[in-house]
């Protein structure tokens, strides 16, 4: 299942283009959602959301997901959570300081971020914190409502001062 699941993230350029489909089809029928109703929406789609995120990117249901900006790779499998990696710790055969035994995910992340067209110079974006209270809620149904990319007072300003 493991040796599955690296397989299809060692292939991202198909994960990406699923992504910009779904994100279409998904934002093109957002009169449809917001008329039935967000919560409904949400209880409808996340079984399905976090079952096939956790089959193929071992999803820790984060709410807040940029998986198409870091390789089609789940930043939160990272053992410090880091949303900006990688960390400084990275082993000279790119492992992790943390679990010695597994690759490091941002060398993964920069890795298969390399084969994709669409979406892959996104790796090099400052990812704003985490909101914490997204946790364990539909990533798809905060895209929606634009609850995903709605940063803490002070953020917009220290990425301007710093660029992107
Ligand atoms: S970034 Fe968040 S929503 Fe996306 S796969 Fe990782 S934990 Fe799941």
């Amino acid at each position: 299942m493991i040796n599955l699941r690296r397989w299809i993230q060692n292939h991202p350029h198909f994960l990406e283009l699923l992504y910009r489909f779904t994100e279409r089809v998904f934002v093109r029928l957002d009169p449809l959602w917001s008329r039935l109703g967000y919560g409904r929406v949400e209880r409808l789609i996340k079984p399905f959301e976090d079952a096939a995120k956790k089959l193929i990117f071992d999803c820790r249901v984060c709410g807040q997901c940029i998986l198409h900006s870091t390789g089609m790779t789940c930043p939160m499998t990272c053992p410090k959570n880091l949303r900006n990696g990688p960390c400084g710790g990275v082993r000279v055969n790119g492992h992790c300081e943390v679990i010695p035994e597994m690759r490091c995910v941002w060398v993964e992340a920069f890795e298969r971020s390399q084969k994709m067209p669409v979406y892959g110079a996104e790796i090099r974006l400052i990812q704003p914190p985490m909101d914490w209270r997204l946790e364990g809620t539909s990533a798809w149904v905060n895209l929606l409502t634009g609850e995903d990319t709605a940063v803490q007072p002070g953020w917009q300003e220290g990425v301007e001062a710093y660029g992107r």
